[in-house]
């Protein structure tokens, strides 16, 4: 049976949030995105739906960069770029 909000047991406690800036969940991921900027129109829609903020617009060079200590390799940016500018790729063949 579906339980109440308060119904529900209490969980473990993140203190000193947010806490992604102290762990480097890029450590962890086991597929990694790769951009082919020939592909991208730059319309900053994979920064949006990146949930550890990993993909920044670089003003400077006009290209979206990711930040690899943060990125733990989800592939939400891989799913959500319409113009099939990013690839995932296993880590284990970047080596
Ligand atoms: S969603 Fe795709 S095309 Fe748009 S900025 Fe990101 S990588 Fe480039
Ligand atoms: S794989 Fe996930 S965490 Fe990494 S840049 Fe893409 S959306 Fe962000």
């Amino acid at each position: 049976m579906e339980k109440k909000y308060d119904e529900v047991p209490i969980g473990g406690t993140i203190e000193n949030v947010p806490t992604s800036i102290n762990f480097k969940t890029g450590d962890w991921k086991s597929m990694t995105p790769v951009i082919d900027h020939e592909k991208c129109k730059k319309c900053k829609i994979c920064t949006i739906f990146c949930p550890d903020e990993a993909l920044i617009f670089n003003e400077k060079t006009q290209q979206i960069e990711i930040d690899y200590e943060y990125c733990k390799g989800c592939g939400i940016c891989a799913r959500e770029c319409k113009f099939g500018a990013i690839q995932m790729k296993d880590m284990r063949d970047q080596k």
